[in-house]
């Protein structure tokens, strides 16, 4: 960093390393040095298409041009086209537009919340599961069992009861007369990448249909084609009553949508609200990335360099004594045995490559859904560098 005096003007609410980046291209990123690194991290799963790709470019260029933001109470172009897309194509009733994935849950929340009082006596209980993640607003950091929150801005938002996950019997327990709705990631990403188990999701979903509560699923990191189909409940063969997207969905720009099937559509005038929802200008981007992985044959392709990618890992897990692999297309967790992920990533870091270090000491895999074998071929390459170059780093003294 030329002047490193102005990042101390930042609150310091993450450690970042000095690089300041100037360029994106694919599954490429440049420093201000002209240094390119290898991007399997993209943004934490938001550059769905990689960096800068030409159809959002050019989608962001035309809107930005033609009108950025008539307000939310009036319709534009985009957001009438992506919502009816994203309707007809994950097969829901009715959609709102937000801007990240937090929001989107706590939208998800308040929508539960209606449809309780609606339907369920005025119930508003909401059963979460395992380490989740939901977002940093107050609400849905009371619905995560991410162990940092736990202790963090009390006190929290009531109304969530927490269950192991994967446990059917605990969910079972946990869901009585108060209880409005179970909300839950099909792969806890910030947890470590851990799926849930077939059994697990469609006996949740067995459950909320015979307790006559709502299944709210939480796709905002395995939705938009990261798991290999276009949302992750398709995998598992469930159908849930609310659904909240971010991430993937606007390709890097901040966009986010709640979906709502059947009944729990029940929001009315004046219920959500957003100066900047539904935007003209994001709903473009948005509408530029689903068409392209609503293209025939995408998915295919990524569900192809998926398994390349998972075979290639496991390879490097094996050589080096970590695994086994957790995940779901390109969404891939690797734990590792002995071995710090933080100093992983730095080494990793040094080697031109950018992959994600999970407290749990896991590393998570999130290229671009549009990354090529020969990129695989090439991380794979960095990443087994940068393991040999951490275990030297960090021997200890004979
Ligand atoms: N839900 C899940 C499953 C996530 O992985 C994330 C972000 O990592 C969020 C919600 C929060 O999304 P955002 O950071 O866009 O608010």
């Amino acid at each position: 960093m030329r002047d490193p005096l102005a990042g101390l003007r930042l609150m310091r609410t993450v450690e970042r390393p000095p690089q300041v980046f100037v360029r994106g291209q694919g599954s490429w990123l440049w420093d201000a040095d002209g240094r390119a690194y290898l991007d399997f991290t993209q943004g934490w799963a938001v550059n769905s298409l990689g960096h800068s790709p030409g159809v959002v470019v050019e989608a962001l260029k035309r809107q930005a041009e033609a009108l950025i933001n008539p307000g939310p109470a009036f319709y534009n172009r985009g957001m009438l086209k992506l919502a009816s897309r994203l309707c007809q194509a994950s097969g829901s009733d009715q959609v709102y537009f937000l801007n990240s994935g937090a929001e989107a849950n706590e939208g998800a929340i308040k929508l539960a919340r209606k449809w309780g009082q609606l339907h369920r006596g005025g119930a508003y209980g909401i059963v979460t599961a395992g380490n989740s993640f939901h977002g940093r607003t107050l609400a849905t950091m009371s619905a995560s069992g991410k162990p940092a929150f736990q202790a963090l801005f009390e006190p929290k938002v009531p109304g969530f009861t927490k269950v192991p996950f994967n446990d059917l019997d605990a969910l079972h327990a946990a869901v009585d007369d108060s209880v409005v709705a179970v909300m839950l990631e099909p792969v806890q990403g910030e947890a470590g990448v851990i799926p849930a188990t077939l059994e697990y999701l469609q006996g949740a979903e067995r459950l909320c249909r015979e307790r006559g509560v709502l299944l709210i699923l939480d796709e905002v990191q395995t939705g938009i084609g990261r798991c290999g189909a276009l949302l992750a409940e398709d995998l598992y063969g469930v159908r849930a009553d609310i659904i909240t997207l971010g991430k993937g969905l606007g390709g890097g720009v901040p966009l986010a949508a709640l979906l709502a099937r059947g009944n729990a559509c029940c929001f009315e005038p004046g219920e959500q609200g957003g100066t900047y929802h539904g935007n003209a200008l994001m709903t473009a981007a948005g509408l530029a990335v689903l068409n392209t992985v609503l293209e025939p044959g995408f998915l295919e392709q990524v569900r192809d360099v998926a398994q390349h990618l998972r075979e290639g890992l496991a390879r490097v897990a094996r050589r080096h004594g970590h695994g086994p692999l957790r995940g779901h297309g390109l969404l891939i967790g690797m734990p590792l045995i002995e071995q710090r992920a933080d100093a992983v990533v730095r080494a990793a870091l040094d080697e031109g490559l950018l992959i994600n270090g999970l407290a749990s000491d896991c590393l998570r895999f999130s290229p671009a859904l549009t990354v090529s074998h020969a990129n695989v071929d090439e991380m794979l390459k960095r990443l087994n560098r940068a393991f040999a170059l951490a275990r030297g780093k960090h021997k200890e003294p004979a």
